[in-house]
């Protein structure tokens, strides 16, 4: 496992990878990247290549709104639910695959000659990539399986305040108790704690559980996206994105906000509501494979 580990601290410090995948994405300059640090802020991601390729997914939603409707309240996102499945698709669903790792690794050692010795594998870097860490404290540092829980205890704490039945002075002990109801863990201090996320000192109550609910409709229409591009997982192991990002244009991000709710427009892309019993099979099958359980 340690030596899995040293992948992710090697694989942490190789942001110009993401400003080439970005270019690539976009064809925008890298510079513009740079000019987006306001939104790396909210990024869920675990590695910093994944949070900018989290990052590129959000401007893939907002350049594939349909020109012809540009100003229009139709031409908005459906909901930042929404606009978090459109980053967290390709971060988990794409960057995160096994088929990536086939891509990337070439890649990594011909940008990094000696970082990544011939007897490791695509198969080892996807290990690395998705590995389950002890319970993180940290809520952008928790990996797939755990990040759910640090969602869930954040709502609970913002509907207590809304509802009235949980007072600000009561959040840190109140924080503590559910880390250790959920994640087994309790931070040192409110540093590690309650005072983490840069969210609700800027008043966004409420927008926690787009991420969770964002995880849940990328797994669902990436699994419509497969359906309906059978080469898809070789697609990505070649480099070739372009056909999961025109099946994105046309059936997820030029509709704007054409329906009236995210659940009306799972059924058009996907053929039913938001379905979790999809996410979670996607996790104990993903899980159960990596970790052989
Ligand atoms: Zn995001």
């Amino acid at each position: 496992m340690k030596s899995l580990l040293k992948y992710v601290d090697t694989f942490s410090t190789i942001r110009n990878i993401n400003f080439w995948l970005y270019v690539r994405y976009t064809r925008r300059p890298a510079s513009y990247l740079l000019q987006q640090q306001s939104l790396l802020v909210h990024s869920a991601a675990p590695c910093p290549p994944c949070s900018a390729i989290h990052e590129c997914g959000h401007s893939l939603y907002e350049q594939g709104r349909n020109l012809e409707y540009d100003g229009l309240p139709v031409s908005n996102s459906a909901g930042m639910a929404i606009h978090e499945s459109q980053s967290l698709l390709w971060e988990r669903q794409v960057a995160l695959s096994r088929a990536f790792s086939d891509y990337l690794l070439p890649k990594l050692r011909e940008a990094f000659p000696g970082a990544f010795p011939d007897g490791k594998t695509a198969e080892d870097l996807y290990a690395a990539l998705n590995v389950v860490r002890s319970p993180s404290f940290i809520r952008v540092e928790a990996d797939e399986v755990s990040y759910a829980m640090h969602i869930i205890l954040r709502f609970e704490v913002e509907r207590g305040l809304i509802e009235g039945t949980v007072q600000v002075d009561d959040i840190p002990a109140l924080w503590n108790s559910k880390m250790k109801e959920y994640l087994g863990v309790v931070p040192e201090d409110d540093a590690q704690g309650c005072l983490q996320d840069v969210h609700w000192s800027a008043g966004l109550f409420g927008y926690f559980p787009t991420y969770t609910l964002g995880a849940m409709c990328a797994v669902q229409i990436f699994d419509a996206a497969k359906a309906a591009i059978p080469s898809l997982e070789d697609d990505i192991a070649a480099g070739r994105f372009a056909p999961l990002k025109s099946w994105l244009n046309e059936h997820v991000h030029k509709l704007g906000s054409l329906y009236p709710t995210a659940d009306d427009l799972m059924v058009a892309v996907t053929g039913k509501p938001l379905d979790p019993q999809i996410f979670l099979n996607y996790l104990k099958a993903k899980y159960t494979e990596l970790y052989k359980l």
